[in-house]
């Protein structure tokens, strides 16, 4: 049964245009094959946020700006790990972000996949060796995602001297990832191909131990990125801000085409549609590219800072991570907001675009410091959780050849549809949570273990909670 669709023609013309051109895989080939991954501190990082100013000026937006963000930047320098018993052999690996630079010796204990109690409970047999542990982000049928950081960090605090991380997937190579914690890691984290961690596991099988040496020379550095933000100005509460992102670092490994840039480019798209097809909207729509997500959330975390007296003014953050990627679902995952999901329900129906609506949280995109700051935030992903792990996601594999148009397309209408009517709402359901309201949330038997572990850590590192 149809609904009575009040922005119809708007729609028409918005899936009409995107559907008929080319413009956003154009975009996503230039932020790929011209600049590169665009991982922080890169010369293509800089042209990519060049790239994204001009083109929001171009397409009309309003107040577009370059944000300055600083952080604690990462260079990868070369990575050698050698077996040296029972036998003698070099494997190929690469650091990981936020790895320090190393020159030791130990013994590797096998992990498995992971699982957070194995940590506490073998923490006698951890103290002193280099864990190693894959890539399945559900071990033991954990019903949450495991991050790799997450890994990281529970051998970290059970005293390991060393982490590394396997790929489950075969023919992928080594998968990358950040580790640090606000900069580099205290202890050095390498990645190896699944094929080189079975030739460790049959090692240690046949001969009993194995003892490695591991040499980096990686290194930190202060340094600088950019958050690129435009307006499409609301006319009569211009304060009140519907906001689309999308980070766009990749890593250095890969064009991060997949991971982040389809969803960067679909913001983009969005931003363009909008700005020629929708007539003065009540609430202003702003657009967010990212900058340096993959290694620590810092360009959202920063606005998060930076504009902390207007974030009561957000109505809904809506993070498009990847948005556009093959292996994403586009539905929308609310986090943990009830009283919004009968009204993104009733926009699919009015769309006649049966996307879903779920409710969850996790913390490894760019509506974490949005959400931590109690603002209304979801994500276009899968509404059912999907513990498959990345694919070819984190690898060198995660480039333009796999991202198609259709999908680049489906994640751009879907935004500019969304913002459109969210931005139009005389009156909006929800209002942002207080803090206690926010850590009640995270003390729910669902997410408390992780919660629990985001603590220790930030304990143990001595620093205040991450925000
Ligand atoms: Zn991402």
């Amino acid at each position: 049964m149809s609904h009575q669709n009040p922005f119809l023609s708007i729609d028409q013309q918005i899936v009409g245009d995107i559907y008929t051109s080319t413009g956003v895989m154009d975009n996503l080939i230039v932020l790929c094959d011209d600049f590169g991954s665009r991982f922080g501190g890169t010369e293509g990082e800089r042209q990519a946020a060049e790239f994204f100013k001009a083109k929001m000026e171009e397409y009309g937006l309003s107040n577009v700006t370059l944000e300055p963000v600083e952080y604690t930047g990462w260079t990868r320098g070369e990575a050698k790990l050698e077996i040296i018993s029972p036998i003698l052999k070099a494997l190929p690996c690469i650091s990981l972000p936020y790895s320090p630079p190393v020159d030791l010796e130990g013994t590797i204990i096998d992990m498995g996949d992971g699982a957070p109690k194995d940590f506490d409970r073998r923490a006698d047999e951890i103290k002193g060796k280099i864990v190693m542990t894959t890539s399945v982000v559900n071990p033991k049928d954990s019903k949450r995602w495991i991050h790799r950081s997450e890994k990281y960090g529970r051998s970290l605090m059970a005293g390991a001297i060393g982490f590394i991380f396997v790929n489950h997937y075969p023919g992928y190579g080594p998968a990358t990832g950040g580790i640090g914690h606000d900069g580099e890691g205290l202890i050095p984290g390498i990645s190896l191909c699944k094929e080189d961690g079975a030739l460790i596991q049959r090692l240690m099988k046949r001969k009993g131990e194995v003892r490695i040496r591991l040499t980096t020379t990686d290194h930190c550095q202060p340094a600088t990125s950019w958050n690129i933000i435009g307006d499409l100005p609301g006319r009569q509460y211009p304060d009140q801000v519907v906001m689309l992102g999308c980070h766009y670092d990749g890593h250095d490994i890969s064009q991060g085409a997949g991971d982040p840039a389809s969803g960067a480019v679909s913001v983009l798209e969005a931003a363009r549609v909008l700005a020629e097809y929708a007539p003065p909207l009540p609430c202003t729509i702003r657009f967010a590219l990212w900058g340096i997500e993959e290694i620590g959330l810092y360009g959202s975390r920063e606005y998060a800072k930076a504009h902390a007296d207007e974030l009561s003014n957000i109505r809904f953050y809506l993070n498009m991570d990847s948005a556009g990627a093959e292996t994403n679902k586009r539905d929308i995952v609310l986090n943990e907001w009830p009283d919004l999901e009968s009204r993104f329900e009733g926009w699919s129906e009015e769309m006649a675009l049966g996307f879903a609506v779920g409710q969850s949280v996790n913390a490894y995109s760019d509506h974490f410091p949005f959400f931590m700051a109690g603002v209304p935030t979801g994500g276009m992903q899968a509404a059912e959780r999907s513990l498959e792990g990345r694919g070819y996601g984190h690898t060198q594999h995660d480039t333009v050849d796999k991202v198609h148009l259709t999908s680049l397309r489906e994640a751009s209408t879907l935004a500019a549809r969304l913002a459109l009517r969210m931005a139009s709402e005389e009156t909006w359901p929800v209002t942002r949570r207080d803090e206690k309201a926010v850590l009640e949330l995270l003390d729910s038997p669902e997410y408390r273990e992780e919660q629990e572990y985001r603590d220790r850590l930030n304990t143990f590192y001595g620093k205040p909670r991450q925000r």
